[in-house]
């Protein structure tokens, strides 16, 4: 026993400066060897000695000691979540620099976690970069408070590793110089031909007429877009090859003309990139080294390469990601927002929608979304996750990452009061988490006059013994509650076992609200300590699923369904 002790208080000496927490050893040494805790007097004491052995020791002999004793231990804690992602090509530590850039039309989703996760850990894997940027270059579609919900969501997930945070509309005057400089080279020309008779022409393979304008005659009319040409007249377009293989690549379009507000700029900038020109010039200059997005990308990609390669630039290596189909999910953020206006929803964190925001507020955890993108990994393969499966994968991530946090407490739904004839006055001690001992008990004071769920109550089957945790075993006979023993051992050698269920002290208790999945209240009954939680606690409410606390005040506790 001592050997055990001696090499958790070694490890407790060494990561916090030789000094020791006798109850931190107590919890490890009990959760490495649980028969111990029938004893628990006599391993403190054997820990106090071993503490006063361990304080003569300075750091150095801590360390020499603990590396013969248990080198297990002084491994650096890794990452639990670090996951098998293929190495990306071209990649140097500390030089890999990955972005994600949503629009601004909400809040980020699950399908967003996946992708702003996988970039994420990739960034974190070669000790590089993540920026985040956001596109708002089509004034059209853009929800304002997304500005400031994209930027939250991205920190949250990435725990605060969001790098640079970037937004388009603030570095217009850098694509108009860039514009103006293929202007100049000769690269790009204004056309101001009616945009279908255009497409044929395009079909055909044929050049327009503006085409074919000298360079001055070409700067003239980039100067028009920003003051004379009305939305639709012009576009800048970057001269490829107009006979190219793919119709898609001939002479797109880089720059164009909208009147709509714009939230940042106002009405004062019309001139705008198509999203392809303004990404070339931003992977650019912000170092981009690795582009990892969907598939949808790809011939954006292609385009996005076209315009550097005008400038000479070196492209950053590109991978996509197959389509992922959440299956029976709801993940349009435009119908979702339209279902917040009109009041179906309460707002982007409805505990229905499955938005990041209304996650967390469930007590989800960005370690589960981020396990959940690297057992995805990155592949080109198409992919369904239909709702059941990923809410099983995400619940089991997060559930190892809560469990050790979450200690337990009961919570009487439908609370209905019996007295059971007979039984003795108790205070029950129960501990708040079976595995970490070091967190101390709770207190229950029983005088026979208990709380029980009305469920329950329904399913006691007559003549059975039943137990309710902790207190005492019970009868249900002729309509009355009957005490019968105490301890849990004549419980377990009942020939005619019943159920084991929890209860709540008809005296101390504190009024408990529920808010389940489907938008639905639980109402009861939760232990008086729950009263001195505080709001983002998880709690496993026994024999019930797990929580998050949202509020708690002088008349109730509200908590959140979380999962199983
Ligand atoms: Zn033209």
């Amino acid at each position: 026993m001592k050997e055990i002790i001696l090499k958790y208080a070694l490890k407790n000496a060494h990561d916090f400066g030789g000094k020791v927490n006798d109850k931190v050893v107590l919890g490890s040494v009990l959760r490495e060897h649980p028969e111990l805790k029938t004893d628990v007097p006599k391993v403190l004491k054997e820990i106090q000695n071993v503490i006063k052995e361990v304080s003569k020791l300075n750091q150095e002999q801590i360390k020499a000691k603990l590396e013969q004793l248990a080198p297990e231990l002084l491994e650096e804690k890794k990452e639990e979540i670090l996951g098998p992602l293929k190495p990306l090509p071209n990649a140097v530590k500390g030089k890999v620099v990955v972005r994600i850039a949503p629009s601004p039309s909400g809040p980020l989703h699950i399908g967003h976690a996946y992708g702003t996760s996988l970039n994420y850990e990739y960034a974190k894997m070669y000790g590089g970069k993540f920026i985040l940027r956001i596109e708002d270059t089509n004034p059209e579609n853009i929800y304002a408070p997304a500005y400031e919900l994209i930027p939250d969501d991205a920190n949250w997930l990435t725990e605060n590793h969001v790098s640079d945070i970037i937004i388009q509309s603030s570095r217009l005057g850098i694509y108009y110089d860039y514009a103006e400089k293929l202007v100049g080279m000769g690269k790009a020309y204004v056309c101001t031909c009616e945009a279908e008779q255009w497409k044929e022409m395009k079909a055909k393979g044929v050049a327009c007429v503006c085409r074919s304008l000298n360079v001055k005659e070409q700067q003239t009319r980039y100067a028009k877009m920003f003051n004379e040409y009305a939305e639709g007249e012009a576009v800048l377009r970057l001269k490829t090859d107009i006979e190219d293989k793919n119709p898609a690549m001939r002479d797109f379009a880089i720059m164009r003309i909208v009147e709509h507000v714009h939230p940042k700029t106002g009405k004062e900038q019309r001139v705008w990139p198509l999203m392809l020109f303004s990404v070339a010039i931003d992977d650019h200059e912000t170092g981009v080294t690795h582009v990892l997005n969907g598939k949808d990308h790809a011939d954006n990609a292609k385009k996005e390469q076209m315009v550097m390669a005008c400038f000479g630039w070196q492209p950053p290596v590109y991978k996509h990601w197959g389509r992922i189909n959440f299956e029976g999910f709801e993940l349009s953020t435009s119908k979702t927002r339209r279902a917040i206006e009109i009041g179906e929803y309460s707002g982007w964190e409805d505990i229905r929608i499955p938005f990041l925001r209304s996650l967390r507020k469930r007590g989800y955890q960005a370690g589960a979304f981020r396990r959940f993108a690297l057992e995805m990994g990155l592949s080109l393969n198409d992919k369904t996750v239909s709702i059941e499966e990923f809410w099983k994968n995400i619940n089991a991530f997060n559930r190892e990452i809560i469990e050790p946090q979450a200690n337990r407490y009961f919570f009487v739904r439908d609370p209905v009061k019996i007295k059971i004839m007979g039984a003795p006055k108790k205070v029950a001690q129960i501990d708040l988490h079976p595995e970490h001992l070091e967190r101390g008990k709770r207190t229950l004071k029983a005088n026979g006059e208990v709380y029980l769920t009305e469920d329950d109550i329904s399913k006691l089957v007559p003549g059975k013994v039943h137990r309710l945790m902790d207190y005492c075993n019970f009868e249900f006979a002729d309509g009355k509650y009957k005490f019968v023993s105490e301890s849990y051992e004549d419980y377990k050698a009942a020939e005619n076992k019943g159920m084991i269920i929890h209860w709540l002290p008809q005296e101390e208790h504190v009024v408990v609200e529920v808010l389940l999945e489907d938008g639905k209240t639980a109402l009861g009954l939760g232990e008086k300590s729950m009263g001195q939680l505080k709001e983002g606690d998880l709690v496993q409410l026994e024999r019930n699923y797990y929580a998050r606390v949202n509020q708690v005040d002088k008349s109730k506790v509200v908590c959140w369904y979380l999962h199983k």
